[in-house]
């Protein structure tokens, strides 16, 4: 099949190359230039494993072209997904449907009768319904628009596009659900469960997945407070209730808050649907509260730790990114952190594995280190924020020996408190008994 891919970010670049892989004639589309100038170079612009062989592999063997000109890139197409970035909107939290409205009126110029146009962003219920209303607007028939919400994790893309839970596909009329169904027809010798919805419900379903999962977080970030009222341990409890299979083991860690490109705006965008419906989400909004307060009580938690006036103190920051293996920055949870440390009067040095370039962009005055070692020297206190694997197996003593101070606060439960106190540090973890 032909395919175009509107939008070359995390999820257009990486469905994009999968689809290439599965076999099928891809042209990724972007209007930011650099990125494209950069990709026929053969320079990914985003951190992601196994994502640069891939897309060499189908450059290679001309099954993956990249375009800055959308009517060339969108030529032959008998799909064309859009997966343009839908960020909140300022003010009201409302998804930004902006990058895709405008997306759809440059595709109506072009498109041919018989052209299927598949949503993969991130849009609120009824947003196909909206598509449908341009394309006709602007003269456009015989489209059928589907929805094919993208449940792919960052730093983990590659393998959960290959082997999804599931594939959902909202489509109103049969061209639709044909070409997507043999768009997706190699995965279903991997026996990925295919699931036909109608539009709306696809659209939804996003929406509902991201915010169940932003409940489960923040349920055990409020266990893991209760935890250290009662003097529990939260890694314990989540385990416990995690081997229940109706539970699952799963987002069941505690630690900052959640944060990345999509839990905080689509919980705030589901709130908008629902308000617009005159339907209260109230564990969602609560959701939102309860994460938003997290992650501001985060710096008062280092603060407390440290014990003493930040002012003159120096915090080593380890992790950046909103999660391992990415180097997405954003509203990742170092950034209250990072920030609010230095407002407090603290000078920070940090270490991330690959987020430093994204970080530069969102921080003025951190100093960036070269590997963990380096980022606790002369510190007065480090802080690992988030879980990278390469955090997971430090020399505790040499940290503490490089360390001025002899503060561990673990915002992601990595080690024990024996373990980093036999290695000389006063160890302060998330959840682990009274504090
Ligand atoms: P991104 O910001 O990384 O990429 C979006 C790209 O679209 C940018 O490169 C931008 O230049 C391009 N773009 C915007 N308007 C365009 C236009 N008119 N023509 C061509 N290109 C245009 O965003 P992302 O993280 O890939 O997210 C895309 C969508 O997928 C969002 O709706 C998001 O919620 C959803 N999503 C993201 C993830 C994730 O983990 N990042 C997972 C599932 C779903």
């Amino acid at each position: 099949m032909r395919i175009a891919m509107i939008g070359t970010g995390y999820v257009g670049l990486v469905s994009g190359a999968c689809f290439a892989d599965f076999g099928h004639e891809v042209c990724c589309i972007d209007k930011d230039e650099s990125k494209i100038d950069g990709l026929n170079q053969g320079k990914m612009p985003i951190w992601e494993p196994g994502l640069e062989a891939l897309v060499k592999a189908n450059v290679e063997r001309r099954r993956l072209t990249f375009s800055k000109d959308l009517p060339a890139g969108v030529k032959g197409a008998e799909a064309v997904f859009i997966a343009v970035g839908t960020p909140a909107r300022r003010g009201d939290g409302h998804a930004d449907l902006t990058f895709v409205f405008q997306a759809v009126r440059e595709l109506a110029k072009v498109i041919p009768p018989g052209t299927v146009v598949v949503t993969k962003s991130t849009v609120p219920v009824g947003t196909g319904d909206m598509i449908e209303a341009i394309l006709r607007e602007e003269g456009v028939t015989d489209v059928s628009v589907a929805s094919n919400p993208e449940f792919l994790r960052e730093g983990a893309a590659i393998a959960d596009f290959k082997h999804p839970d599931r594939i959902v596909v909202g489509a109103e009329d049969q061209r639709a659900q044909d070409v997507l169904r043999e768009i997706y027809r190699p995965l279903f010798l991997n026996r990925a469960p295919i699931l036909i919805t109608g539009r709306r419900t696809a659209e939804l379903t996003k929406y509902a997945a991201n915010a169940f999962l932003a409940v489960k977080i923040s349920f055990i970030n409020e266990i893991a407070d209760l935890c250290e009222a009662v003097d529990a341990d939260v890694q314990d409890v989540a385990r416990g209730i995690g081997l229940d299979n109706r539970i699952g083991p799963k987002f069941l860690h505690a630690g900052p808050g959640y944060g990345g490109s999509c839990f905080p705006k689509d919980t705030l965008a589901l709130l908008q649907t629902a308000d617009a419906a005159g339907v209260d989400q109230r564990i969602v909004r609560t959701t939102v509260q309860v994460n938003d307060d997290r992650k501001a009580a985060m710096v008062d938690r280092v603060a407390r730790a440290i014990g003493e006036d930040l002012k003159g103190k120096r915090v080593g920051v380890l992790g950046l990114a909103f999660k391992p293996n990415t180097d997405d920055m954003r509203d990742a949870p170092s950034i209250p952190i990072v920030n609010g440390l230095i407002k407090l009067g603290a000078s920070v040095r940090a270490f991330d594995p690959v987020a430093q370039e994204q970080a530069e962009k969102v921080f003025d005055s951190v100093e960036f280190a070269s590997d963990a070692y380096s980022a606790a020297e002369d510190a007065d206190a480090l802080v690992i924020v988030t879980e990278w694997d390469e955090f997971r197996a430090l020399d505790l003593g040499k940290l503490a020996r490089a360390m001025r101070g002899k503060t561990l606060v673990d915002l992601r439960n990595v080690y024990d408190r024996t373990e980093a106190q036999e290695a000389g540090l006063a160890y302060y973890g998330v959840g682990r008994g009274a504090v």
